[in-house]
């Protein structure tokens, strides 16, 4: 592996030691040091400040001051979505290096972050365009024939808590979509991946958004914490695990902060009797295993019926043979490696227990010899996978995926809904009608038929413990307002 990007990503960021918090570069008032790693190289990539609560403090201030009294929220939806359509095209301008960003904190292939990164400035075109597009304020009548106005208005300063996988787009689906309803937001990206929200508030400072709109303070879980807990926050929007989920929704509860979730997943993918394996594997092979397996949408369970069983498996296992594992930055690569050293270990631990529990293991469940360094897995396959075993129920978050057998449509669909989960899945049948009837038993916010699609401008959000609230679409802006009644008696 000789790609240099690996140790220099070319990824060029103005003030990496320093917090962007009132429109300005400052320093932490800590002296706490967050390192990105190369899951490739091993090798520290760049340094960033560790923020504090202190810091933490001047961010919410900052972004209550934009809200309370800035001029944001007051300006005309026309304006706001101007300010964003103008965001867009500095984040367009900057797309090589918000893939390599992506590419080499994550270890995601680069010909896949290439065109996945494209989604950060289309969603802030998205939501410049959709707020323009927006009633308001909406006239309606009383029986009497009173006059009411419902109004949207912004819900305030909004926390942004988003996990490490796709960093750049999950702020992105937040932020347009806050910045465009007339919230401020104070952005804390994953400490191993703060990257990507440095370069977008680059573009937001380079826009000429007002100072205080745009905070970003990169920071571990304790700092999160004292965040979600903050006076000053109106909102709280998080993507990342369910187990983080539960606690901010119960820390929530206490003040009944606004919240949505984007959480977990262990996706199915249904293939019926009927289903066209050339048609099915052009979505299944790469999106079983996208980015590692690190996607929260992954197919991660493939449902086969039993006549069909062997054949499907051989097939899957040989397609998934043909991935090549390796350097994310060559074009050719398919797989990279895990993020991190602690998601190495999660992965090992759970297919440690897939074979202890008794399903059997048909590809991979080592680390590839290949490469002397960097955190790599085999793409690993299990089958007669139980619906009760853990790999089963779990969120792995790896290239692991369980071959569960099923005797019919109603035994499919009840084991596509048989764990906590219902974020995504696909149904794959020769029949697209008879799909989309099997799609609706799936207890999940989104399902493809014979394939798999995730668009910016529809709906996406889990069942169950998959989330609350969705992203993406008018939906996904919905949630930064507050409905206003205003009746004249
Ligand atoms: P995580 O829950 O450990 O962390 C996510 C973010 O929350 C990080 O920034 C972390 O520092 C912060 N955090 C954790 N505990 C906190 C607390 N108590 N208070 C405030 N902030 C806190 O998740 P992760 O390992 O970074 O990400 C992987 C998870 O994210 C997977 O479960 C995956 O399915 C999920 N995910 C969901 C979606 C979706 O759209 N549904 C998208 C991507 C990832």
């Amino acid at each position: 592996m000789t790609d240099s990007r690996n140790l220099d990503p070319q990824v060029h960021i103005k003030s990496p030691g320093a917090l962007f918090v009132g429109g300005q570069w400052v320093k932490s008032s800590g002296g706490g040091v967050l390192e990105v790693i190369s899951p490739v190289s091993e090798q520290v990539l760049m340094r960033f400040p560790d923020a504090t609560t202190a810091d933490m403090d001047r961010a919410v201030a900052a972004a209550r001051e934009a809200f309370d009294h800035g001029p944001w929220p007051r300006m005309s939806a026309q304006e706001r979505g101007q300010a964003l359509l103008k965001v867009s095209e500095l984040l367009l301008a900057r797309m090589p290096e918000l893939a390599n960003a992506w590419t080499c904190q994550v270890g995601a292939p680069i010909g896949l972050t290439k065109y996945a990164a494209m989604q950060a400035p289309q969603l802030f075109e998205y939501y410049g365009k959709l707020i323009q597009q927006t009633t308001l304020v909406e006239e309606r009548r009383r029986d009497n024939g009173g006059l009411v106005r419902v109004c949207k208005e912004p819900v305030g300063v909004v926390a942004a808590i988003t996990p490490w996988n796709a960093p750049l787009v999950l702020l992105c689906y937040k932020v347009a979509a806050a910045l465009a309803a007339g919230c401020t937001v104070v952005a804390k990206p994953s400490p191993e991946t703060p990257m990507d929200a440095y370069l977008v508030a680059e573009c937001i400072e380079a826009a000429g958004l007002p100072p205080g709109v745009f905070n970003v303070l990169p920071a571990g879980r304790e700092v999160g914490d004292y965040l979600i807990r903050h006076p000053g926050i109106d909102k709280i929007s998080f993507t990342g695990s369910t187990a983080a989920g539960k606690h901010i929704a119960a820390v929530a509860a206490q003040r009944l902060t606004r919240t949505s979730f984007e959480l977990g997943g262990k996706s199915a993918a249904i293939l019926l009797e009927d289903a066209d394996l050339g048609v099915a594997f052009k979505s299944l092979v790469p999106y079983s295993m996208p980015i590692t397996g690190q996607v929260c949408f992954s197919l991660t369970r493939v449902l086969v019926p039993r006549s069909r069983q062997q054949e499907i498996l051989d097939a899957y296992v040989a397609a998934i043979r043909g991935i090549k594992i390796g350097d994310p930055f060559e074009a050719d690569t398919g797989m990279g490696p895990l993020a991190m050293a602690r998601q190495l270990e999660r992965v090992q631990g759970y297919i440690a227990k897939g074979q202890a529990e008794g399903a059997t293991l048909v590809l991979g469940g080592g680390r590839p010899k290949q490469f002397s360094k960097g955190f790599f897995i085999e793409p690993t396959v299990f089958s007669d996978v139980e619906t009760t075993m853990t790999i089963a129920q779990e969120e792995i978050f790896g290239p692991v995926v369980s071959f569960i057998t099923y005797d019919d449509v109603d035994d499919a669909v009840r084991k596509a809904n048989s764990t906590v989960y219902g974020l995504h899945g696909a149904v794959y049948t020769q029949d697209a009608e008879r799909g989309y009837a099997v799609a609706r038993r799936v207890r999940s916010g989104s399902v493809t038929v014979n394939g798999l699609v995730v668009d910016i401008k529809m709906p996406f959000g889990g069942f169950k413990q998959s989330g609350q609230g969705r992203e993406g679409g008018i939906e996904g802006l919905d949630p930064y307002f507050e409905l206003k009644t205003i009746h004249f008696a």
